[in-house]
């Protein structure tokens, strides 16, 4: 298995270090609004990466946090706590809107069939681990102390920017607004480990810099080290993480452990809404909510991101969506045909020169899926497998069989889809035996006496006949299944 890896820029085999137990961690939501459709996006890619390595016979133990504490309104550390900032205006405590909106984000999970990671931790149950954290990075020099913190000193780490490839030295001399803020830091770009509480934060714990929380980096390096060790095997998140977020978990983790702490670091492409970016002003931050209320799936959305590559900019727009819909019901549609064809052995083979001549057909397709997924999780072409075997020329079961056998890592729900398509099939053919019913018996016998005369050749008659069924308000089109009645 290959995955691209951001440190490198390059793809790289993937070799864990025990693949009974591939340790990935994943950057989780900040709990203090409804996730959007593009943070669902990075999670849906989170998810494949998941279901690619099972189906490849790995273990997992995946840690993903939920930031309920400690994440400035700015990535870089100003501001105010997101968390503190939307109790004080629903007049709720901090911990009633973790709890709430976490709730939230896992049942969008679950509505996206996205797999839960086996581990998931709050910030706030990790806070004397964070405490001595930095505690340890003090003690090692790179950290220090300010009226309202401590600090991380980049100028310490000389392998601050590696992820982003971004210079110390423009670090060093941009942002100098943010100098303006706090002019005690040393340098810009030096980030808060620990933060001084003021009297009116409401959450706030004893350290031995007195009251305080922790700043939002640290969490992700605690957290992962506590469950996973010195060095975790796969680190995940979005793309906005590489140059602030995951530069200083870089920093808090290797300068405390000394030496490299995550060997592959993979990051999920943004979601745009038509064509920009999504923001509360523009209105345009939808959520699964928005989705569902304007009569999509859940799972519709899965489908459209499951046919953008995760490190592609996707751009979402409702005809993209309608589109995406419209293809996943005839995906279920076009199963259910497979699915009540007879189960026949298929002994087609692969035409042409590709690299899959002369081979089966079916174990190209499996071959093909395989190569797909496994090749930096290509869901996009693994999908295009899946049409490629619908779109075989004749039903077979097999054909069911095969592509259900897929949804392990596609988690589109296709069995149940396919019953789903069956119960829409089955109320269309009732619904259009109601219309035949309708029909005066009038009009069936003339109808039933015109075909006797076209199979006597008594087209002269037939044609009187249509001319009576006529007069009586309805027209006959004869199609390859007989006679179709339409009232006119
Ligand atoms: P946050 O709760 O803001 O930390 O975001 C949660 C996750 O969503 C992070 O991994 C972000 O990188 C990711 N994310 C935020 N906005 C987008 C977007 N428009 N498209 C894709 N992923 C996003
Ligand atoms: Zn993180």
């Amino acid at each position: 298995m290959k995955i691209y890896n951001t440190l490198s820029r390059r793809k790289e085999k993937f070799v864990p270090q025990d693949p009974n137990e591939v340790k990935i961690y994943s950057c989780g939501p900040t709990v203090y609004s409804f996730a959007h459709i593009g943070n669902m996006r990075t999670y849906i890619f989170m998810d494949s990466l998941r279901r690619v390595l099972k189906r490849e016979g790995f273990g997992l133990k995946h840690v993903m946090n939920v930031t309920d504490v400690g994440h400035l309104t700015s990535d870089a550390d100003e501001g105010e706590d997101k968390m503190e900032k939307a109790a004080r205006k629903a007049q709720k405590s901090p911990y009633e809107i973790a709890e709430f909106y976490t709730a939230a984000f896992f049942k969008d999970l679950e509505r996206l069939n996205i797999d839960r990671p086996e581990i998931i931790a709050k910030a706030t149950d990790h806070i004397d681990g964070m405490i001595e954290y930095v505690v340890g990075l003090c003690e090692k020099g790179y950290g220090y102390e300010t009226s309202d913190g401590i600090y991380f000193d980049i100028a310490k780490f000389p392998g601050y920017g590696k992820l982003s490839r971004a210079r110390l030295d423009e670090q060093l001399a941009g942002g100098s607004e943010r100098v303006a803020v706090n002019s005690e830091k040393h340098n810009p770009a030096d980030f808060a480990l620990w933060k001084k509480a003021p009297k009116e934060h409401i959450m706030q714990w004893p350290s031995p810099w007195g009251m305080g929380y922790p700043g939002w980096h640290i969490e992700c390096s605690e957290m992962s080290r506590e469950y996973l060790g010195d060095l975790l095997d796969i680190h995940t998140g979005g793309v906005d993480h590489i140059p602030i977020h995951h530069e200083n978990e870089i920093a808090q983790s290797e300068a405390l452990i000394g030496k490299k702490t995550v060997n592959y670091w993979m990051h999920g492409e943004f979601l745009l809404v038509d064509g920009g970016k999504m923001s509360k002003s523009l209105g345009n931050t939808y959520t699964i909510d928005t989705l569902i209320e304007r009569g999509f799936s859940p799972l519709a959305f899965r489908y459209f991101c499951l046919n953008g590559h995760y490190r592609n900019k996707l751009n979402f727009t409702w005809e993209a969506l309608e589109a995406a819909q419209t293809a996943l019901d005839r995906l279920y549609d076009t199963l259910l045909t497979h699915k009540n064809a007879p189960d026949s052995e298929i002994t087609d083979t692969v035409p042409g020169e590709g690299r899959y001549s002369g081979m089966n057909i079916m174990d190209a397709w499996r071959k093909e899926f395989e190569y797909a997924i496994t090749d930096d999780l290509n869901i996009p072409l693994a999908l295009s497998v899946v049409w490629k075997a619908l779109r075989h020329h004749t039903p077979n079961r097999r054909i069911y069989d095969f592509i259900v056998s897929l949804d392990d890592v596609l988690g589109l729900d296709l069995e149940a889809g396919t019953e789903k398509a069956a119960e829409k099939r089955a109320a269309a053919e009732e619904e259009a035996a109601a219309e035949q019913n309708e029909i005066p018996p009038e009009v069936l016998e003339l109808s039933e006496a015109r075909m006797q005369a076209k199979k006597e050749k008594r087209y002269a008659d037939a044609d009187a006949l249509r001319a009576r069924i006529a007069g009586l308000g309805y027209k006959v089109t004869d199609t390859r299944e007989g006679p179709v009645l339409t009232k006119e």
